[in-house]
């Protein structure tokens, strides 16, 4: 689904430049479940940024064939910090990229409430964010990721702000979202447990210049459940 192709990053600043990616190439499969795993720093929010398109690279190029290279919409990337808009309700946040497509107000309206639902959150349709804990935001970045409808979904540490039960619901939510929507997904993590878990592939990133060190495929089969007795024979 998408072909990187030499990519370098280079921010400049008053006094340097700072190579944040150098030579990455990469190919995506349509129906993936990609997990990006690297130190802070190392790139990962800034090539995830350039997959979506919300960034251009310096030199190379991205290709995304199932849109016809068109872009990501950017209201199908969650951000790191969430970023849901603190204005609107919940949701209207998770309706918003619908009403930029041109969906009307009626549909718009139950496509948002069918997602909260799927996230647990349908009784905050009318709260705005600032009512909400971190992960009840997040959830909602997660609906509206999804309520986009678009096929790529790229995450940028989406669990990252949540404790450790929250985010093992939601770890499985998001694994059951991505099977029954067959979504192309890729996910930024820190944490090496997350990447094994939800990928089917996991990608590393070396701390400096913002390489791919390894493109590993995960070497097993592995079933989609958290379940720890569904998944203690899979290693033999
Ligand atoms: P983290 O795990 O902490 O989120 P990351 O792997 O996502 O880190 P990036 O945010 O992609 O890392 O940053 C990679 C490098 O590029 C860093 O050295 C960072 O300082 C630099 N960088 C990122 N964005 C910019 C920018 N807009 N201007 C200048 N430098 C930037
Ligand atoms: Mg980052």
């Amino acid at each position: 689904a998408f072909a990187v192709r030499d990519v370098h990053k280079v921010f400049f600043s008053s006094d340097r430049a700072v190579h944040a990616l150098t030579n990455i190439n990469l190919d995506i499969e349509t129906g993936s479940f990609t997990c990006i795993l690297g130190p802070s720093g190392c790139g990962k929010s800034t090539l995830l940024r350039i997959l979506g398109g919300l960034e251009k690279p310096t030199s190379g190029s991205v290709e995304t064939a199932a849109l016809g290279g068109e872009e990501v919409p950017a209201s199908a990337y969650v951000f790191q910090d969430h970023g849901v808009f603190p204005w609107l309700t919940v949701a209207d946040n998770v309706s918003f990229g619908l009403e930029m497509a041109g969906v009307k107000k009626k549909e718009r309206r139950d496509i948002a409430m069918q997602w909260l639902s799927k996230v647990g959150m349908e009784q905050f349709a009318t709260a705005y964010p600032e009512q909400l804990s971190g992960g009840m935001r997040q959830r909602v970045a997660i609906a509206r990721a999804f309520a986009t409808g678009s096929p790529y979904l790229l995450m940028d540490e989406p669990l990252g702000a949540l404790d450790a039960q929250t985010r093992r619901v939601m770890q499985e939510q998001l694994l059951q979202l991505w099977q029954e929507e067959q979504k192309t997904v890729v996910l930024v993590t820190h944490a090496i447990e997350e990447a094994l878990l939800l990928g089917d592939r996991v990608i590393t990133m070396t701390a400096r210049p913002g390489q791919v060190k390894e493109d590993d495929v995960v070497p097993f089969v592995r079933p989609r459940s958290l379940d720890l007795e569904a998944d203690s024979g899979f290693i033999a």
